[in-house]
């Protein structure tokens, strides 16, 4: 089995892509959608944030997200201990998952932070997905319906675009120019052999 990770800036057309993958047959782990998934249910990443945090981070047995937010806030060492504990456990998720799914001569992981998390190491491939920083800022403002301000705000919180393509494999451009679906069509021939 092949693993392919799928990352990109927020706004860059990750979650477009992973569905072309999906359509081509490849399954497609959502990171952030399963980390979100995790948080609110492994006793382990709760056992370990109520040691970090205090019980009252669990409210009636539900995670007090805007308590945690506010803990990490501008501060990036309590951040980075908060990703080592959730960080371990999807990556164990992400490997059952993949061994469920052994029929599958390639699958995916879609993650927005897959080079800071280190994820990128339990990938074969990598593929980024690249959109001029314009047209990403107001596809993030239609799509979310905030201000240039915010999503600029978000996306200089993120490894730069060059760093991240010079540590890929492929790098697909949605730019409207080029068809998305003949660049994903393309790698996943290469990867099929
Ligand atoms: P990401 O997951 O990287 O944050 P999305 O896949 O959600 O990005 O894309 C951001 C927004 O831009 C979404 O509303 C999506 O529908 C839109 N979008 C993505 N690719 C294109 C494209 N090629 N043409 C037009 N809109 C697009």
């Amino acid at each position: 089995m092949i693993t392919i990770g799928i990352t990109g800036g927020i706004g860059s057309g990750k979650s477009t892509v992973s569905q072309l993958f999906e359509l081509l047959g490849i399954p497609v782990y959502i990171a952030d959608r399963e980390s979100k998934r995790l948080v609110a249910t492994s006793p382990v990443i709760k056992e370990k944030l109520i040691a970090m945090f205090g019980e009252e981070l669990f409210d009636g047995g539900v995670l007090d997200k805007a308590l945690l937010a506010t803990h990490i806030f501008n501060d990036k060492e309590k951040l980075a201990a908060v990703n080592a504990i959730i960080h371990p456990e999807v990556k164990n998720d992400f490997i059952n998952w993949a061994s469920s799914q052994a029929h599958f001569p390639v699958v995916a992981q879609e993650a927005a932070i897959l080079f800071e998390s280190g994820f990128d190491k339990l990938m074969d491939k990598v593929v980024m997905v690249y959109t001029p920083l314009d047209m990403r800022i107001e596809r993030v403002m239609a799509r979310d319906n905030i201000p240039r301000e915010k999503v600029l705000e978000r996306i200089q919180n993120q490894m730069p675009d060059e760093q991240k393509a010079e540590l890929s494999d492929f790098v697909i451009v949605n730019d409207n120019k080029l068809s998305l679906i003949a660049q994903v069509q393309t790698i996943v021939d290469k990867l099929r052999g």
